[in-house]
């Protein structure tokens, strides 16, 4: 039989069959992965085949193997063993919910979002939310950072959980994909996905809350299908995706604006920051780049370079 993995807890998946209903599943033998070092060889929303058998009077599934993803989500083991954990499979949108405020989502946090997101191929929406709260000035501010966003070709959409606003936009994007939702505590996500479907109560809150304090959780990610035929997966490992390994010189491959342009820098392997004749910083400053944009490559940039270090040292 087919499915899609809805729960892992460990040893257990749950996997909804075509036919809707529940099977509860355990993996036949080892299904390894390639190449990948990970704890849980099978994650939330992976596609897999199933035999039904008899577990005393109970029917259980053995899953007996899983198809290519389109894409994974990781998370790296908090006990640095450099062991991954794959945090859900084939996901086609992620919405990074934003606030000017309460909390604060600075441009770093987005940008780095975006650059893991590139990297790991999930199609990224931004939402922001609370506008209900914005007065004028911090509107202006939403409008202008949309506008940044817009420009380099990411869909922004400006809503609000407590009034509905554009909530039945995002709905409509959503409609037979798989989605996650991802930002900072308290920026609203449950609240989102709460108005958008009674039926489902999620409690996002306390969790990242208590991964922010840097505590082991053990907290499993749940794929969820909604009344108008969405799925989300929550989880609370994705606040923000774990930054991939990459080399510095790939970084300008995932700011888009710069990739659009890096064939015109006099250096094919141009890093964007000392080179002479680079186009990026000819594009910045004509103010074609973001000065936003610029500032979160070159620190996230630095930390490539630490980490380079950091291993060089210790490798
Ligand atoms: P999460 O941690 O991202 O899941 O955030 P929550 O959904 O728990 O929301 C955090 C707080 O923000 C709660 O008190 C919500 O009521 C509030 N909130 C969420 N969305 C909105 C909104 O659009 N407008 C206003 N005014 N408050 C919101
Ligand atoms: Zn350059």
């Amino acid at each position: 039989m087919k499915g899609i993995v809805y729960k892992s807890t460990g040893s257990w998946y749950q996997v909804k069959a075509l036919d809707g209903l529940d099977y509860n599943c355990k993996l036949k033998g080892k299904i390894r992965l390639q190449g990948l070092k990970s704890t849980n060889p099978v994650a939330v929303g992976d596609k897999v085949n199933f035999e039904v058998t008899k577990d005393g009077d109970e029917a259980i599934g053995i899953i007996t193997d899983f198809e290519d993803r389109k894409n994974y989500i990781i998370r790296k083991s908090v006990n640095l063993s450099k062991q991954t954990h794959i945090i859900a499979a084939n996901v086609d949108l992620a919405f990074l919910v934003i606030t000017l405020n309460n909390p604060e989502t600075t441009t770093i946090f987005i940008d780095r979002f975006l650059v893991s997101s590139e990297a790991y191929d999930v199609t990224t929406i931004l939402l922001f939310n609370k506008l209900d709260t914005l007065d004028t000035n911090e509107f202006g501010e939403f409008k202008y950072l949309a506008e940044i966003y817009r420009d380099i070709g990411y869909h922004c959409i400006g809503v609000s959980a407590t009034s509905g606003k554009n909530l039945d936009q995002v709905k409509d994007l959503m409609i037979d994909k798989v989605s996650v939702f991802a930002g900072h505590s308290g920026v609203g996500k449950s609240s989102i996905i709460n108005a958008m479907d009674d039926n489902i109560n999620i409690k996002t809150k306390a969790i990242s809350e208590q991964h922010a304090q840097g505590q082991h959780t053990t907290t499993f990610a749940e794929m969820h299908d909604t009344h108008f035929g969405a799925k989300i997966i929550d989880t609370p490992g994705i606040r923000g995706f774990g930054m991939i390994n990459m080399e510095k010189e790939e970084l300008g491959d995932y700011f888009r604006e710069f990739f659009a342009l890096k064939s015109e820098c006099k250096f094919h392997n141009c890093l964007h920051v000392n080179e002479p004749k680079c186009a990026i910083k000819a594009a910045l400053q004509e103010d074609i780049i973001a000065y936003s944009r610029y500032k979160s490559y070159c620190q996230i940039l630095n930390e490539l370079e630490e980490q380079d270090q950091t291993f060089r040292k210790n490798p």
